[in-house]
């Protein structure tokens, strides 16, 4: 469980200990919190943990000697590697957030792993490289970010390659609109950090918060949705759906619509991507629609969401272009949670680092992470002219 003391690390663990009989956490890893992996050490009884920081390693391990515990305990992004490369690992979540995600996910490829991805970033940095060595190396990648995996319900058993080919004439990508929708744009200007986490439907980290708050999340789920679907953005319609009851749909060429709903609880599309093809209970309320009533639908606002545009720019250039938005807006999101720059702003330095660097052919891990830092450089730069 790669990011143990998140959101997407704290539902996947809920719904492995309902199952301890048919599935045992072989490593668990978080970034700098040490008290939360020791009380999960604690539970969960790993083989592996890893700190991603080494001064945090070392204080986890005196800690887990206190109780004479067995786990082994590493540290860094070699730790993260290593364990999601174990031969005793047959699946792993790839619950980091960020692109500090991106090298343990390609480690799981590359080790042929089932990989659990709700680390959206890495296929959105690296997407053909990420999807080329899943190939390569029989990998099975599912994923758990609940539109995707909604989709995945929604598609022909043992899709692969092409919409087309498959009678699919395009996907319905459903958002919430997140906690703005209906703010007067004005107000946007001095929205707060806690406003922007204070998501109507879901509670999930701060990073993906905000995304959601700005729309960036749905447009980073485009370009995911581009990867994983062998789709092109434009078979791809984003629907605001306030309710996130339909966690999306997929239209076919004979004029149907499927649909995926559900409670919006993450452990249904974790225990789904876990025990496909087989099903295993979630501890996820039945739906109530009566409760629910309404479904509403509507177009989104780009204008209000400049971030969803970026989004179909990137793609549409292709290449290392959604790597640098996708690092300009980690960035960006960063100091709007630091109160450094406004949330309006984070659109800004977005637009600015995307139109100012050239992108290049995404060939290469090294050409992806030189341009993550050349985006993460100017970012930087662009938000200090901004707030000076
Ligand atoms: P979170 O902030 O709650 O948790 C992030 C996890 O990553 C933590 O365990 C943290 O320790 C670890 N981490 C952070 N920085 C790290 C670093 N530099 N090195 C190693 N580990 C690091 O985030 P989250 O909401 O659980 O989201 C995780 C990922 O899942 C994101 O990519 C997000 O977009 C995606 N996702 C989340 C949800 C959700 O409901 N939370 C839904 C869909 C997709
Ligand atoms: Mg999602």
């Amino acid at each position: 469980m790669l990011g143990a003391t998140g959101s997407i690390g704290g539902s996947t663990l809920d719904v492995l200990a309902r199952h301890k009989e048919q599935y045992r956490v072989v490593a668990l890893t978080a970034h700098r919190n040490v008290n939360s992996m020791l009380e999960l050490c604690a539970a969960f009884q790993p083989e592996y943990a890893v700190m991603a920081l080494s001064e945090e390693a070392e204080k986890l391990e005196k800690g887990l000697q206190v109780h004479a515990s067995e786990t082994k305990v590493l540290a860094g992004v070699e730790g993260l590697e290593f364990v999601s490369s174990l031969e005793q690992t047959d699946y792993v979540v790839a619950g980091i957030v960020g692109a500090a995600g991106l090298l343990p996910a390609l480690a799981a490829a590359r080790s042929g792993k089932r990989i659990l991805l709700a680390n959206k970033e890495a296929l959105v940095m690296s997407g053909r490289l990420f999807m080329d060595e899943v190939k390569k190396h029989n990998a099975e990648l599912l994923p758990i970010d609940s539109e995707h995996n909604a989709i995945f319900q929604c598609m022909p058993a043992g899709f692969s390659e092409g919409l087309s080919t498959n009678g699919i004439r395009r996907i319905l990508l459903t958002a919430s609109g997140g906690p703005f929708r209906n703010t007067p744009l004005d107000a946007l200007k001095t929205v707060t950090p806690a406003q922007a986490c204070a998501h109507p439907n879901w509670s999930m980290g701060r990073k993906i918060s905000v995304d959601s708050a700005t729309m960036m999340n749905k447009g980073l789920e485009v370009i995911e949705a581009c990867w994983l679907f062998d789709a092109t953005p434009e078979q791809i319609e984003v629907v605001v759906h306030p309710q996130s009851v339909i966690h999306s749909m997929v239209e076919y060429l004979d004029g149907s619509v499927l649909a995926q709903l559900g409670s919006p609880d993450m452990r249904t599309p974790i225990a789904h991507a876990l025990s496909w093809p087989e099903r295993i209970d979630a501890g996820v309320q039945s739906l109530n629609l009566f409760d629910i009533a309404t479904l509403d639908f509507e177009k989104p606002d780009f204008s209000r969401f400049p971030c969803l545009q970026l989004a179909f720019d990137a793609v549409k250039c292709g290449g290392t272009a959604s790597t640098i938005l996708n690092a300009a807006n980690e960035v960006a999101v960063q100091a709007f949670l630091d109160e450094q720059l406004s949330f309006v702003g984070i659109a800004k330095v977005n637009q600015t680092v995307l139109e100012e660097l050239s992108y290049h052919d995404a060939s290469t891990l090294d050409i992806i992470l030189s341009d993550d830092k050349i985006a993460r450089e100017l970012a930087n730069d662009v938000i200090k002219s901004v707030s000076h």
